[in-house]
Parts: structure tokens; C-alpha cells; sequence
């Protein structure tokens, strides 16, 4: 397709949009995977992220956590869509607004640009279910920014705890609460858990990691991990309890506060730092853009990946409500926004050149997660072949070194993971936000919530102090 990149004529606009061919919204797994396809085929593409590079959220637990650097799941676009720049035309900048009817999106630089085909693939934001204080006090982990801030957080957060002097305020200074037990919430978990036991007592002392330091998992459903099979999720618990990790199943916190979370059956978790794993929406971009949402803010999309009634408009990855080709709903993955990407490409494709389009068909690939190492699980293909332990966990390194994007990232996770298995050493240990580490290290002493139990042990003189991230604006 020629580029046809052009000022368009109507005379009703007052601000003339840019005409373009296929406008992409999002450059996460779906909006790359179909901009890559689409530059391949010659089709020209204008491709608008709020970020100048892709992130690989898979990874961003062990981002937050020292594990890896930040460069590893971060990778510029433009290095990514290099031998497709002839087709492919990158803008950084913020969608403030979309027309689905016109196909149009207005970035927050004012400018309209109105695609034939337009493409959302503008991924998930946190859900915290009005849960009174956790937007504003909770730690989401959805984006490279959430993974720097909790990170600097963290690390200030036990610089306070271990300038703790009185030995009697010692105790549970450093905690963790991580509420949401699927995951994204059991591997964070796990990995902070990790750090405080190898890490933590190496850096500090063992005192100090024993003592002081305390990871807790908080989930309103009564089991970890409840996509995955019994077997796995009994594994799992099992794995995190051996780490130290506390869980707290069929309990679901009703307010999040500078002292920790308070849970509804009316435990009081002191935390120095809460992480929000607990829920997803679709960007709000959606709805007002006269597209009827669903389940979670989504799109519930035709099979050939388009909105109800709007055959040149997609909607794809976790923007979408996608099923398979029996009707069951795909869950919010990587492997299918991926798929919905490349399918919703081809179809593009078919419509150019005068083909059918086809209705989208998943590859299902199976699940995995990590819970620390040498542990993981995974139920691999349709069929879900079960495996756990050091081989599943061998197969997590492996599938997520191929799916990292880029070959100086896939090499650097790897020296920082065999670093880190032979070593316990992080080079990583770096404030990438002084703001958030100042904050959490400022933090005094707060008065915990007057409530009826308190479950942890630290001292209720105290409180847990730490990071409270009161003042700081929500991703
Ligand atoms: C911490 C975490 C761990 C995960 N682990 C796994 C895993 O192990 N395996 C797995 O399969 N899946 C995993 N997932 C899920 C998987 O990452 C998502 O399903 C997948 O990233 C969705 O891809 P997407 O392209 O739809 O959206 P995203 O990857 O979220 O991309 C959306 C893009 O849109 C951009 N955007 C959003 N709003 C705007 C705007 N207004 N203007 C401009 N740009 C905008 C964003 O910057 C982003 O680049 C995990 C998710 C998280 C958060």
C-alpha cells in the first residue's frame, strides 16, 4: 500500500486530521506484533505508544525486585521496528481521546489522526475496585514506571527499617503486603520473599532478614494461582510457605491505609509497602470512544477481532474480550494478545488484496509461573501436561528467554539470573526514583487503624512506617 499520509479535506473539521492507511494504538504485545506484520507485507502503518519503547510485563516482578535491570524488559521501538521503518512511522505520544465511528485518535499534542483501518491495542490498567485508600497507597506493577517506583520504594523502605534502633520497635518493620494471589501476585511475592532471604540477609544481616522483614500474600478467593490446576496451586502454596511467605486466602481487604491493609473479616496487615496484583480493567480510553465495553471495560470483539458494528475498527489483546473457537473467553496473556496481533494483521492483509478475512484461532500454549528458584510450574499445551519443580522451572527460563524481545536483552537476563543463582549479588541495587526512595525512607512513625486483631508482629507503638506513597499520583 502507498503511503498515503495526507492532510484530510473535510471542511467540518476545524483541525484537519492526518490520513493515514492503519493507525495503531499501543505498541504492547498486540499493537507490535500487528505493526511488524503489517510493515512486513508493505503496508504502511502509523504506530503511537506513550512510551518510546516496549515493555515486557512478564518480567517487570523481576525488575521491581533487583532481579534483572530495567533495560532488560524495556526496548526501544525503533530499534525493534528497525528493518520495518520503511513502513512502519513510530509517535511517541498520549492518546487523549479516540472516535471509534471516525477512526480517529487525538494525542495529547493536539493532533488528530484518522486511520482506514484503525487498530486499539491499548492494553490493561490496575482495577482496585474502589477499595477506599489503594489507588492512592498501593503499588500497582503493570508498567515499567510501576516497576522503578516499587523498586526505589522498596529499597528505601528497608534502608528505614534497618536505621530501626530500638530493638523492641524491630520487629516486621520491612514488611510487604501483596494483595491479589494470581500470577503476577504469587511471583512478586515469591521474589521479595527471595530477596529477603538471600539477598537481604547478605547485604543487611541475617538478623535483620529474620527479624525484620516479612512478605505477606492477601487474596479474596480461597486458593493461589486459580486458573491452574489443583495440583499446581497446592505446589505453589507450599513453595511460598517454605520462603516464608504468609498467605492470607478467602479474605478480602476492604481499605488500604498508611499503616498497611485492613482485611474485611477485620485483621489489621501492617505493611511498610502494599502491591495492588489484585485486578485488571481495559484502558478507559474505550468507552468513550462509542465502543460498547463488557466484561472488565473490554470489547467483546467479533471473531475476525473487529468491535460490534465496526468492521475497519480492531480491538485486540487485553483491550478485547476474546474468545475461542468454542466461545470460552481467553484470559488477559501475552501469547494471545501476541496471536490477536499477527491474526488481526493478516486479516487487514486479506482485506487489501481482495481475500476473506478469517476468524481468529488461539495456539494455546499452556501456563507457567515462577514461585522462586528452582520452583515453578507449568501446564503446558491444550492438554495442560503438568510438570513443577526444577525442570518447570528450567522451562520458564527458557520459553521467557525466547519471548524477551532482543538479543543483548535475553543476554543480559541470563547473566543476571546465573549471576544471581551462583552469587546472591545484584548489580541492579540501584534508586532509579529518588523521589519514591526519599519518601519511603522520610516516612515517621504512623498510628495503626484502630481494629480488632492484629496479625503481624510488629510493634503497635510504631507502626509499620516505610513507604506510604500518600502524595504520589497513580499511573
Ligand atoms: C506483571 C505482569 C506479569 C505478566 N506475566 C505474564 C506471563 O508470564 N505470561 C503471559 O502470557 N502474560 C503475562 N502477563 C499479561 C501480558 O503481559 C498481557 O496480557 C499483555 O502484555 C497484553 O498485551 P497488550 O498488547 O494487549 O497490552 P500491553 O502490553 O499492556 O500494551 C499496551 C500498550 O498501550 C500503550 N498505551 C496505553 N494507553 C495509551 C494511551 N492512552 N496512549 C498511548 N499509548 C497507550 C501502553 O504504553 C502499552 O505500550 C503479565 C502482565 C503483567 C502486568
Amino acid at each position: 500500500m502507498a503511503n498515503t499520509a495526507a492532510e484530510d479535506t473535510d471542511p467540518a473539521d476545524d483541525f484537519p486530521a492526518i490520513q493515514l492507511d492503519v493507525v495503531i494504538v499501543g505498541a504492547g504485545f498486540a499493537g507490535l506484533y500487528a505493526a511488524k506484520q503489517l510493515g512486513r507485507s508493505g503496508v504502511d502503518v502509523l504506530l503511537l505508544d506513550q512510551n518510546n519503547y516496549h515493555q515486557f510485563q512478564p518480567l517487570l516482578y523481576q525488575a521491581a525486585t533487583t532481579q534483572i535491570a530495567i533495560s532488560t524488559v524495556a526496548r526501544p521501538l525503533r530499534g525493534i521496528l528497525h528493518r520495518q521503518r520503511e513502513h512502519v512511522t513510530i509517535r511517541t505520544a498520549r492518546v487523549a481521546s479516540v472516535d471509534a465511528a471516525a477512526k480517529s485518535v487525538t494525542t495529547d499534542d493536539g493532533l488528530t489522526y484518522r486511520g482506514r483501518i484503525l487498530v486499539l491495542a491499548t492494553g490493561s490498567e490496575p482495577n482496585f475496585f474502589d477499595t477506599p485508600g489503594a489507588r492512592e497507597l498501593a503499588y500497582p506493577l503493570y508498567s515499567v514506571d510501576d516497576a522503578t517506583s516499587l523498586s526505589s520504594a522498596m529499597l528505601g523502605a528497608l534502608e528505614r527499617a534497618a536505621a530501626t534502633r530500638d530493638a523492641a520497635e524491630r520487629r516486621g518493620t520491612f514488611a510487604v503486603v501483596v494483595v491479589g494471589a494470581g500470577p503476577n501476585g504469587v511471583e512478586t511475592a515469591g521474589a521479595i520473599a527471595e530477596n529477603i532471604k538471600f539477598v537481604v540477609s547478605e547485604y543487611y544481616s541475617d538478623e535483620f532478614a529474620s527479624a525484620q522483614c516479612e512478605v505477606h500474600l492477601v487474596d479474596m478467593v480461597d486458593t493461589v494461582l486459580p486458573p491452574f490446576s489443583e495440583r499446581s496451586q497446592k505446589y505453589t502454596r507450599r513453595s511460598l510457605e517454605e520462603l516464608g511467605v504468609r498467605i492470607h486466602l478467602g479474605r478480602a481487604v476492604s481499605s488500604v491505609s498508611t499503616s498497611g491493609v485492613a482485611l474485611e473479616d477485620g485483621t489489621e496487615l501492617p505493611a511498610a509497602i502494599v502491591i495492588w496484583t489484585a485486578g485488571l480493567k481495559a484502558s478507559g480510553l474505550l468507552e468513550p470512544a462509542g465502543l460498547t465495553t463488557g466484561r472488565g471495560g473490554r470489547v467483546d470483539v467479533e471473531p475476525d477481532l473487529t468491535a460490534p458494528g465496526l468492521p475497519d475498527v480492531y480491538v485486540l489483546g487485553d483491550a478485547a474480550n476474546i474468545t475461542d473457537a468454542k466461545g470460552r473467553a481467553l484470559p488477559q496473556l501475552g501469547s494471545v494478545a501476541k496471536q490477536s496481533g499477527t491474526w488481526a494483521a493478516d486479516n487487514i492483509c486479506a482485506d487489501l488484496q481482495g481475500r476473506e478475512r478469517k476468524p481468529f484461532r488461539f495456539r494455546d500454549m499452556g501456563v507457567m509461573a515462577m514461585v522462586g528458584r528452582g520452583h515453578a510450574i507449568a501446564e503446558m499445551g491444550p492438554r495442560r501436561f503438568q510438570i513443577q519443580g526444577m525442570l518447570a522451572f528450567l522451562a520458564w527460563l527458557g520459553v521467557h528467554l525466547v519471548l524477551l524481545s532482543g538479543w543483548s536483552q535475553r543476554a543480559a537476563a541470563l547473566v543476571s539470573w546465573f549471576r544471581d543463582y551462583l552469587t546472591r549479588r545484584r548489580t541492579q541495587v540501584v534508586v532509579h526514583q529518588p523521589d519514591e526512595y526519599a519518601r519511603a525512607r522520610r516516612q515517621g512513625p504512623t498510628e495503626p487503624a484502630a481494629t480488632p486483631t492484629t496479625e503481624s508482629t510488629t510493634s503497635t507503638t510504631t507502626g509499620p512506617g516505610g513507604a506510604t506513597p500518600g502524595e504520589r499520583s497513580q499511573s
